[in-house]
């Protein structure tokens, strides 16, 4: 058993019951608060958001990871209200966007510097609140990786590392999973701590097993977005890797974002069926291609919490 960081503060590792890996409350390119045309009604969103959780409550989800990086609009405060509104565990992430939307002033920060501002929100807390991050998310885009990226990466190993808490990744659909390994592994991080995220954007089954052989999870964390990948080439992929005996190092999440600064704030009922797509559409795909319940427990509840407790 692991302590966990909520919003809300430390729970046990045991607690986290069915979890989402990596999904939205809330996500604005970096600049909108600086556009005077753009409203922010916080209060509609806050309201917004903590009825969107109580949908996915009400299908056993108990525990929901924000994935949200620091520019991306993540606000505290907010994940605070509509955690203690839903009664769901809100886990807030420390970490940075990829190269291209990453502001200067952390862009020209050395591997200390990024590292010490993670491992503030991870002991002290974010934006003068009591909520600490819980995860580390890190990017990479497309191609190499850019200087600023590879920085990153070498910080958020190290304080994983000091910590313990889990990096969760994003790359560019389904590329560099690889090298990030190589990174998180030559700075010492735990990889059974560690999601390569966006995963499920490839259809390569030989880049799924290598994550997954070097002790890494593959996270098939985009279920539902079908202009990066067919949910058929997800399914065969999902089905394959468990009969396997791989089912133990996978996750699965949408990676849905419930409100969009740059758009209007939808309704909980409008997006009802968009944010539980998984659990109403997907996951019995899985089940009727005879994939076992205890096989899909294991991908929602066990590995999320192992991957918490580092095993
Ligand atoms: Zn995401």
């Amino acid at each position: 058993m692991s302590k966990v960081n909520t919003v809300l503060g430390p729970i046990d590792s045991s607690a986290l019951g069915r979890t989402r890996m990596h999904e939205h409350l809330l996500f604005g390119w970096p600049g909108v608060d600086l556009d005077p045309l753009l409203d922010f009604d916080k209060k509609n969103v806050v309201k917004t958001v903590t009825e969107m959780l109580l949908t996915m409550k009400k299908r056993g989800v108990s525990t929901l990871v924000d994935a949200t990086a620091i520019t991306m609009s993540r606000y505290a405060d907010l994940m605070m209200t509509a955690a203690e509104g839903s009664g769901m565990n809100v886990i807030a992430a420390t970490g940075f966007p990829d190269n291209m939307y990453l502001p200067f002033h952390f862009a020209q920060m050395d591997v200390d510097g990024l590292a010490a501002i993670m491992e503030y929100e991870i002991t002290k807390g974010i934006q003068n609140t009591s909520a600490k991050a819980g995860v580390i998310k890190v990017c990479t885009g497309g191609g190499a990786f850019a200087e600023s990226e590879e920085k990153i990466l070498r910080a958020a190993a190290r304080v994983s590392k000091g910590t313990g808490v889990p990096i969760i990744t994003h790359t560019d659909l389904g590329t560099l999973g690889i090298e990030q390994i190589d990174i998180f592994e030559s700075e010492g991080a735990d990889l059974s701590r560690i999601v390569i995220g966006h995963t499920c954007c490839s259809s390569d089954i030989k880049y799924y097993l290598g994550i997954i052989e070097r002790g890494a999870y593959a996270g098939f964390d985009r279920i539902g977005y079908e202009e990066f990948q067919r949910d058929e080439v997800r399914l065969v992929a999902i089905a394959g890797l468990i009969v396997a005996g791989y089912s133990d190092r996978l996750v699965l999440s949408q990676d849905a974002i419930m409100v969009i600064r740059e758009k209007p704030c939808p309704s909980a009922s409008q997006e009802e069926k968009r944010l539980n797509y998984l659990d109403d559409e997907f996951i019995p795909r899985l089940r009727a291609g005879g994939i076992a319940p205890e096989s899909i427990e294991r991908i929602m509840t066990d590995n999320p919490r192992r991957i918490f407790e580092g095993s």
